[in-house]
C-alpha cells in the first residue's frame, strides 16, 4: 500500500508525540508544520514552560486516567535508558533498587511530595489537585513508593501529605530530542502559521504529493485556529521563577495564603535545568508579562515550602535564571482526542490537556494515532 501523507501543525510536546509514535508504524509520510518549535519561548507556545512533572491531577474512572496510565510506563522507561531525552526519576528508594540491579552509581534525588491544606478545600488549585491530593488515588497502583507521611513529619499548617516516585522532565532537552528522534525517522519539519485548519494542506508541496490528513495539535490556539475555533479552550496563565539552586526534592501544596489562583510547587529539572519554581493558576489570563510582585511572592513561598533550596536561609539566596509566563490550554470536557472530517479532509485533534500535556501525552497520542489509522482506511473505503 503507498504511503499516506499526513501534516501534523504544532510542534508543542501533544505535536511531537504523535509523531513520535506514527513514526514507530510504517506506512507514514510526514511533516510537523509550526510556528513555534522547540529553542522558541513565547506566550502562544506552552511546552517550553512546562515543569514538567508527573503528578496524575485526572479522576479515578476517566479517560484522562487512561492517559496518564499509559504515559507513565513510557516515561519511567525513557528515564532509565534513554538519558538524552532529558528525563530523571525521583525517589530515592525507587533508585536504590535499579542501582542494586544495574550495579551502576546514580545522583539520588528524593522522593516527590505533596501537602494538603484542610484550609484550602474549595478552591482552584485544591480542586484542580483534589486526585492528586487524595490518600488513596487511582495512581497509587503504577506510581511505585506511594504512601502517606506520618503526621509527626509534617510542617505546621499542613494536615496531610502524600510521597511517591516521580519523574521530572527538563524540557529544553525534551523536546529537541523528540524534534531529533523524528528527524532520525526520515520526517521534515517546517515553519507555518495557518489561519484555517486546511490551510495545512499547503505543505504538501514540500512532500512532493497532496496531503491525505491533518493532525491538529495547536493547544491554545485551538481556539483561534480557522475552522476549529474552539471557544471551550482557554488559557490558565502560569507564572514561574526558574533558579540555579537544586531543592533535591519536588514538592506541591494544595494552596496558598495569597488568593485561590496562585500556587506553590518546586520541582529541579533533569541534567543541570534549574529548579522550576511555581506559581499561579490564573483562568481566562492571556497576560504575558511577567508580574514582579506575584514573583516575589513565588519564591517567598517557595524556600518556605522548601527550605533545603536556600540552606533555610531567604530568597536573596535564590540564584535566578529566568523569569516566565506560560500559558496552560484547558479545555471544558477535557483533552480532544478526535477525528472529524472538515470540508472533504480527516482532521484528528490532539489538543487541550491543560497543566497535564506531558503526564497525559503519551495515552493522548497513542489515541490519536489510531484515529489516523482509522480516518485513512475510512478515506480507501469512500
Ligand atoms: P503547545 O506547546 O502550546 O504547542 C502548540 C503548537 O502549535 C506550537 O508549535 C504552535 O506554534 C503551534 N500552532 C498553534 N497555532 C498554529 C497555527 N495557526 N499555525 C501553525 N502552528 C500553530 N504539564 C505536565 O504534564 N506537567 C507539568 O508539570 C506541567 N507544568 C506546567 C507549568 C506551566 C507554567 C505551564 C504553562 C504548563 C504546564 N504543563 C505541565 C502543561 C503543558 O505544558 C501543556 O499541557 C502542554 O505543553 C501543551 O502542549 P501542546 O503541544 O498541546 O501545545
Amino acid at each position: 500500500m503507498p504511503s499516506k501523507n499526513v501534516v501534523i501543525i504544532g510542534a508543542g510536546v501533544a505535536g511531537l508525540t504523535t509523531e513520535l509514535l506514527l513514526s514507530e508504524r510504517s506506512g507514514y509520510r510526514i511533516i510537523v508544520a509550526a510556528k513555534h518549535m522547540p529553542g522558541d519561548y513565547d506566550i502562544e507556545y506552552a511546552s517550553p514552560w512546562a515543569g514538567a512533572n508527573y503528578m496524575p491531577v485526572s479522576v479515578s474512572g476517566t479517560q484522562a486516567a487512561e492517559w496518564d496510565k499509559k504515559t507513565w510506563a513510557r516515561l519511567l522507561d525513557l528515564a532509565l535508558n534513554r538519558p538524552e531525552a532529558g528525563i530523571h526519576i525521583q525517589g530515592a528508594s525507587f533508585l536504590v533498587q535499579i542501582l542494586l540491579y544495574h550495579g551502576c552509581l546514580l545522583i539520588i534525588r528524593k522522593e516527590c511530595e505533596i501537602y494538603s491544606r484542610s484550609q484550602d478545600k474549595g478552591s482552584a488549585t485544591a480542586d484542580w489537585f483534589s486526585e492528586l491530593l487524595a490518600p488513596n488515588p487511582w495512581f497509587k497502583e503504577i506510581i511505585p513508593n506511594f504512601r502517606s507521611i506520618p503526621k509527626d513529619k509534617l510542617s505546621p499548617g499542613v494536615d496531610a501529605g502524600t510521597g511517591f516516585t516521580s519523574v521530572c522532565i527538563n524540557t529544553a532537552l525534551y523536546l529537541p530530542w523528540l524534534v531529533s528522534e523524528c528527524l532520525k525517522n526520515g520526517f521534515r519539519f517546517t515553519r507555518a502559521d495557518f489561519k484555517h485548519v486546511l490551510d495545512a494542506r499547503s505543505v504538501g508541496d514540500q512532500l512532493g504529493d497532496s496531503i491525505d490528513l491533518i493532525v491538529n495539535c495547536t493547544g491554545l490556539m485551538a481556539s483561534r485556529l480557522g475552522g476549529v475555533e474552539d471557544k471551550s479552550v482557554v488559557p490558565v496563565r502560569g507564572q514561574i521563577v526558574v533558579v540555579r539552586n537544586d531543592a533535591g526534592e519536588m514538592v506541591g501544596i494544595s494552596g496558598t495564603d495569597d488568593g485561590g489562583d496562585e500556587v506553590c510547587y518546586v520541582m529541579t529539572r533533569a541534567a543541570g535545568g534549574g529548579t522550576v519554581l511555581g506559581g499561579s493558576y490564573q483562568k481566562g489570563n492571556w497576560d504575558s508579562q511577567v508580574d514582579p510582585s506575584l514573583a516575589v511572592r513565588i519564591m517567598k513561598r517557595a524556600v518556605e515550602l522548601c527550605p533545603s533550596l536556600t540552606g533555610g536561609k531567604g530568597i536573596g539566596h535564590l540564584d535566578i535564571i529566568r523569569h516566565g509566563v506560560g500559558l496552560r490550554p484547558i479545555r471544558e470536557g477535557g483533552t480532544r482526542v478526535e477525528k472529524e472530517r472538515i470540508g472533504n479532509t480527516w482532521v484528528v485533534h490532539n489538543y487541550g490537556a491543560g497543566g497535564a500535556g506531558y503526564q497525559s501525552s503519551f495515552g493522548c497520542a497513542q489515541d490519536a494515532v489510531d484515529l489516523v489509522k482509522e480516518a485513512l482506511h475510512t478515506t480507501a473505503k469512500l
